[in-house]
């Protein structure tokens, strides 16, 4: 078993896609088999530069996404990209999302592209997909782009995994630069406006600058134009990019973004392991059923009930502090 896993390694690190897409599929699977795929993938990653994408539907991310793919590619390096699609929480779409965004750089060995759903409706990445990221990077990507829709939760779950953010907007959403959320702001490491091809690009870049010199960010932070269709900007933003990643790098926020990173992907570990052993017997047994109705009947407070709960399965000990995490 492990063997299998460290020969697919193997392939996926000299360019074999269909080995990294089956390492990518045993870890969506979840269980024994991908805790021991991302074990034995584990020491060959944190090499890889990873940079998030999110905008609005329709802004370009996909087309933008291909044409600094092109660009990175022109420098002889491998780029994985994995397209986080709210439409599209079920593999069905997600595979046809793959073939429609593939397009000329389907032959490209030195390009994996994969669509990944989300969890549920109001976004937020499926929890596979800091594994996946983990795939592509052991795997020797040297670029991993994580692409999402800037709606709900997922703009933010990237900016998590990511090292840095890119934010794109486009001209003519509306008579302002509003439609770019204030939350969204707060992500960007850049930002940039795409179809700059169309009237109206200066003024949204002018109106997304004097927005972000209201921020609280001490440095200015670029906004460039771009037409990703027509390929204008795209080597100057792909020079950004790697420019404010050295920078990142320099002034030691690139290591505070990934130990944060590991710190919160350790947690998430921890909390489904509680939640798998220790909450959900809970929740399934008549003994809780039973409290929650001496709870409705205001014959027992649940404040001290959850206090007795936690004092006993943490083996003894002082009550834990009410609202106080
Ligand atoms: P996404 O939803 O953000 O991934 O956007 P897409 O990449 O699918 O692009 C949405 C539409 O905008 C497509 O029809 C693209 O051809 C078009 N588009 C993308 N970039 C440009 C651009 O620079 N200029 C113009 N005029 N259209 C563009």
């Amino acid at each position: 078993m492990t063997d299998d896993f460290a020969a697919l390694l193997e392939r996926g690190r000299t360019g074999d896609k269909r080995a990294v897409a089956r390492l990518i599929s045993l870890i969506e699977q979840g269980g024994e088999t991908a805790r021991s795929v991302l074990t034995q993938l584990w020491p060959h990653t944190g090499r890889a530069r990873i940079f998030g994408i999110t905008g609005p539907p329709g802004a370009g991310k996909s087309t933008l996404t291909n044409a600094l793919t092109k660009c990175w590619r022109a420098k002889g390096l491998r780029v994985g990209i994995i397209a986080v699609d709210p439409t599209s929480p079920f593999t069905g779409g997600a595979i046809l999302g793959d073939r429609v965004r593939m397009g000329d750089l389907t032959l490209d060995t030195g390009v994996f592209i994969r669509s990944m759903g989300t969890r549920g409706q109001l976004g937020g990445l499926s929890p596979a997909t800091a594994g996946a990221v983990h795939a592509l990077d052991a795997c020797g990507y040297d670029l991993i782009l994580l692409e999402t829709v800037g709606v709900g939760q997922s703009e933010v779950a990237v900016m998590e995994i990511a090292d840095l953010v890119l934010v794109l907007n486009v001209p003519g959403l509306g008579d302002d630069v509003q439609a770019i959320k204030a939350g969204i702001l707060e992500i960007g490491d850049l930002f940039a406006v795409n179809k700059a091809d169309r009237p109206g690009a200066d003024r949204t870049a002018n109106e997304l600058r004097a927005m972000l010199e209201l921020g609280e960010e001490k440095r200015p932070l670029p906004v460039l134009l771009v037409s990703a269709s027509q390929g204008t900007g795209v080597t100057e933003l792909c020079e950004e990019l790697e420019r404010q990643y050295l920078l990142l790098n320099g002034n030691g926020e690139l290591a505070r973004r990934r130990a944060l990173r590991l710190r919160s992907e350790l947690l998430t570990l921890v909390r489904e392991g509680i939640e798998q052993r220790l909450l959900r017997p809970l929740l399934d047994s008549p003994m809780f059923a039973q409290s929650l109705e001496r709870f409705q009947s205001r014959t027992e407070s649940p404040y001290r009930w959850a206090e007795e709960f936690v004092t006993q399965i943490s083996g003894g000990g002082p009550g834990y502090e009410l609202h106080k995490s």
